[in-house]
């Protein structure tokens, strides 16, 4: 390998490594994301190249493409320790008097949020981010390197002035706007609702796809620089220099010289905490000097140097006016509290989520009911408790429905699970117009000019009943609905013939076959090839296919088998919609196996496309550049460089067009 690459792929890595660092820890990106992007696809050709660069910090390693099957259990070389728990005032006040007992004079402290997240042990050696630790039990946690790789605001390398060996802790935790990204897209495929942001933070860590990881967004800050040997006499510093090493440190830190101030802090963050993106549970208060630490030491579960100031989970009390229920596009039936607006948390609550029958029950919800309402972690506020004590002596218990509330059809209960579900699926109106929803939206057929109230206005018109409907529908069908201008009409049905065009994994995708989301249509389509294929496969063929589990498989099948969905089916094969794979990635032969090729100069006989199509049809590999990994260079007129350099290799082979041509012929 020459001089030029290594030192093109060390600029490449460099300067990736910067806009990380203007991006995620400064907040002052300097370009734009497709250079980002550019540069990167660089570095990865160039990796791919040159395996023996391969650096577990290079930010290629963000992208995430790292499976990880079991999480291996690593002790720490420090324990991560709880903290104590303070409430209010007193507790604070009690604290500090054995603080000055210990210490003998009065310490200076630094005040923290308390970030609602999974605590990081991140260990760090010459500059590099060497392993990533949960918590744990606080003595072992697992080893998540590769998943804490794709976070962007962790450091692969740190730059200036930093200590040879330390650790550093820290919360990784997901913005609220995050959060409710990912339910967003868990909705559109069917799948239910995480329910709070610590919870999905902390579950996604121990994910084995690191490229999941890397879609969900996850945020850190760091917060407590731990070693032997460290460059600071007090927290507070340690901090800032941890800064400067490119760690991403909450801008939120202060220090306070007394008690006094602590309390302003505590009081400032808890008027003001709902403005920040995310959760906090409190505030954490430490004792600056780490000599004072020091002389504090820890008791069996926490510092004794350091409190936590819990804040009260915010609630209130309100009247229960009714319960409603919601049937959403897979059927599952929410039950959802309507309540008497009431001021929580900054904003005015008219709902509360009650999940399922179980909750319900326990709770003991009566109507008229006074509740308690509270907003922790969750998103959507819940019921608590009931105030018994106020409630009506004609107060009548609230029973979980037995219908249907859109459809009037008996519900149904899985067993072992809290969820009731109205099973009619093809008639059900809120199931049937979700179900066009997905099938229009932009991950399925992308149909732009149908948006949930056209969905609904259609079906109110018994336009549309079922998605093949869709197909049948016509300008003139359309004009007398009301506000329905010709242009709007034409737009609709100019969207519905364009989505002809997707390929048959959206399609798939779109049915909305229950436990079917994207990865799984994608792989369906790939592995059978076309809608014919798949309705001809048995149960055993599905359960067959690689990452396909029973569950899917008998969804899968299930739908098929069903006449009312044949017949749709068939009515989407009349239509003219993609129901074969068009790029059938199924080797035509393996005769180009374990083989790389690359073609140059001006070639007359295919296209290079074509050329490189027809390698991976045959089971070979296309790569970008001469090396020594280089097995076919096949030259076309007027080679230059690549030829040159292919020469001097000395190991690659050589090839016309046509002596290409004849190697897939042999
Ligand atoms: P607890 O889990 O209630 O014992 O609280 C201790 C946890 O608070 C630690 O394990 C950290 O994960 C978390 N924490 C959040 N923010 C901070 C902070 N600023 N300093 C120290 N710990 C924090
Ligand atoms: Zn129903």
């Amino acid at each position: 390998m020459q001089q030029e690459v290594l030192e093109e792929v060390q600029r490449l890595r460099a300067e990736l490594d910067q806009y990380n660092y203007e991006y995620y820890v400064l907040d002052e990106p300097t370009v734009t994301d497709f250079d980002f992007d550019q540069k990167l696809k660089r570095l990865q050709v160039l990796e791919e190249q040159y395996p023996e660069l391969a650096d577990p910090n290079s930010p290629t390693q963000r992208v995430g493409s790292v499976i990880t099957k079991t999480f291996n259990t690593v002790q720490h070389q420090k324990r991560m320790y709880s903290l104590e728990n303070s409430y209010n005032k007193q507790d604070l006040l009690e604290w500090e008097r054995r603080l000055l007992k210990v210490l003998g004079h009065q310490p200076q402290y630094v005040a923290e949020l308390k970030y609602d997240g999974a605590s990081i042990s991140l260990h760090y050696r010459e500059g590099k981010l060497v392993q990533a630790v949960t918590r744990g039990d606080g003595f072992q946690g697992d080893d998540i390197t590769q998943n804490v790789r794709t976070i962007g605001e962790i450091p692969l390398i740190l730059r200036g002035d930093y200590p040879a060996n330390f650790f550093i802790r820290g919360e990784i935790y997901l913005t609220r706007k995050n959060f409710d990204k990912i339910n967003a897209s868990r909705a559109e495929e069917g799948l239910d609702p995480f329910m709070n942001p610590r919870n999905t933070a902390s579950g996604t860590l121990k994910l084995q796809d690191s490229g999941e990881v890397r879609r969900r967004n996850l945020s850190a800050y760091l917060y407590q620089v731990i070693g032997d040997q460290l460059p600071a006499d007090t927290h507070y510093e340690m901090l800032q220099k941890a800064r400067t090493w490119g760690c991403k440190i909450p801008p939120e830190v202060k220090r306070c010289a007394d008690m006094a101030e602590v309390l302003q802090f505590i009081h400032h963050w808890e008027a003001h905490r709902h403005e920040l993106g995310y959760d906090i549970d409190g505030i954490v208060i430490k004792v600056d000097a780490l000599q004072d630490q020091a002389e504090l030491g820890y008791t069996a579960k926490s510092p004794r140097w350091a409190m936590a100031y819990k804040y009260k989970a915010e609630k209130v009390t309100t009247v229960l006016e009714s319960v409603s229920y919601q049937v959403g596009r897979t059927g599952a039936v929410t039950p959802v509290a309507n309540l008497r607006p009431v001021l929580l948390a900054g904003t005015v609550v008219k709902r509360a989520s009650l999940h399922n029958e179980d909750i319900m029950r326990k709770l003991d919800l009566h109507t008229g009911d006074t509740v308690w309402v509270e907003k922790g972690g969750e998103i959507i506020p819940k019921i608590t408790a009931v105030a018994a004590e106020h409630r009506s002596e004609d107060a009548v218990q609230v029973t979980f429905i037995t219908h249907c509330p859109e459809c009037g059809t008996a519900l149904q209960k899985i067993e072992d699970q809290a969820v009731h579900f109205c099973p009619n699926e093809l008639h059900c109106p809120p199931q049937v117009m979700g179900k066009i929803i997905h099938f229009s939206s932009r991950k399925a057929m992308d149909i732009e000019s149908i948006g949930q109230e056209t969905v609904a206005l259609l079906y109110q018109n018994n336009l549309v009943r079922t998605i093949a409907d869709l197909y049948s529908l016509t300008v003139e069908a359309l004009l007398p609905l009301p506000r329905m201008a010709r242009k709007s009409a034409e737009n609709i049905i100019q969207g519905i013939a364009t989505s002809k065009n997707q390929p048959f994994e959206k399609v798939l995708f779109g049915l909305g076959i229950r436990h079917v989301g994207e990865t799984v249509a994608k792989k369906l389509a790939k592995h059978f090839g076309s809608l014919e294929a798949l309705e001809a496969a048995s149960l055993q063929d599905l359960a067959a296919v690689t990452d396909i589990g029973e569950k899917i498989a008998e969804s899968v099948y299930r739908y098929l088998q069903n006449p009312e969905n044949k017949v749709e089916l068939e009515r989407l094969r009349v239509a003219g919609l993609q129901l074969v794979t068009t790029q059938n990635q199924e080797p035509v032969s393996d005769k180009l196996a374990g083989k790389s090729f690359l073609f140059t100069g001006k070639l007359s006989l295919f296209t290079r496309e074509d050329a490189e199509k027809l390698v991976e049809a045959h089971g070979g590999k296309n790569i970008a550049a001469v090396s020594k990994n280089l097995d076919y260079l096949v030259v076309g007129e007027k080679a230059g460089s690549k030829l040159k350099k292919a020469q001097d290799i000395g190991t690659v082979t050589i090839l016309d067009e046509q002596q290409f041509l004849d190697l897939l012929e042999s």
